[in-house]
């Protein structure tokens, strides 16, 4: 039977990295959601709409035609056909609108019908914000990644960005609609002070004493599967 790992978080917190690597240690889909909301942002950008604008975003939605294929394991979004690359996902101009569009009732709903369904393709590690709390919260193997403001912000401009990381997580936590909150029953691992590799070992030790099923014997994921038809 298949099950879901959630891994739930602020911005730049780290679960991206952690839960690629805990993905591939199990043999699971690693599922990024954050890049879902980031395509949709794109593309009403692209469109050259306000996305402040939630009334003429949700007219727009049923002409967004958006995948997420499985390819090595892991989702990729798609837009109209065509794959948006990480520069487009995640530029300045994204970076600063996505929290508006992911407060929009009417863009969560469909791309949580779209995450839900992923289980049928196998075992999931999953992360975002709402995971273990609205997407799957009867998953018995929630994780809460944490770092501290400083360490996050060190990290993003690292990585080159301009992201208002505090900003988009004020709005995240204050949003109506599924806020980023820590989810009931979530083991949190603040890796502020400790290596990736260190960060993975904690989260599949937290798993383990949740009594994640051993799957090394099976549980085979096709690793390159067409999750959902477009629409
Ligand atoms: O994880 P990442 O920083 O790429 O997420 C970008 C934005 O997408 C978040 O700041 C949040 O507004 C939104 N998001 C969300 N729910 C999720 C994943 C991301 O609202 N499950």
């Amino acid at each position: 039977m298949s099950v879901v790992i959630t891994i739930d978080g602020p911005a730049a917190s780290g679960k991206s990295s952690i839960a690629r690597l805990v993905a591939k240690r199990l043999g699971y889909i690693f599922v990024g959601t954050g890049n879902m909301y980031r395509a949709f942002t794109w593309a009403v950008l692209h469109r050259g709409m306000d996305p402040d604008d939630a009334a003429a975003v949700i007219a727009d939605l049923p002409s967004i035609v958006f995948e997420c294929p499985i390819l090595d394991g892991q989702t990729h979004v798609r837009l109209d056909g065509h794959d948006l690359a990480a520069d487009q996902l995640n530029s300045d101009a994204v970076n600063a609108a996505v929290s508006l569009i992911a407060r929009i009732p009417e863009v969560r709903a469909r791309l949580v019908a779209d995450q839900r369904a992923l289980i049928r393709l196998g075992s999931l590690v999953m992360e975002g914000r709402d995971i273990g709390s609205v997407v799957f919260p009867d998953s018995p193997y929630k994780i809460y990644i944490d770092a501290s403001e400083e360490v996050r912000a060190t990290r993003r401009r690292a990585q080159g960005q301009t992201d208002n990381l505090a900003e988009r997580d004020r709005m995240d936590k204050a949003r109506q609609s599924s806020p980023l909150v820590i989810p009931d029953g979530a083991t949190i691992i603040d890796n502020s002070a400790i290596t990736l590799e260190e960060a993975v070992n904690q989260v599949l030790d937290a798993l383990r004493s949740k009594k994640l099923p051993d799957l090394s014997a099976g549980t085979a994921n096709d690793p390159n599967t067409t999750a959902a038809p477009p629409h």
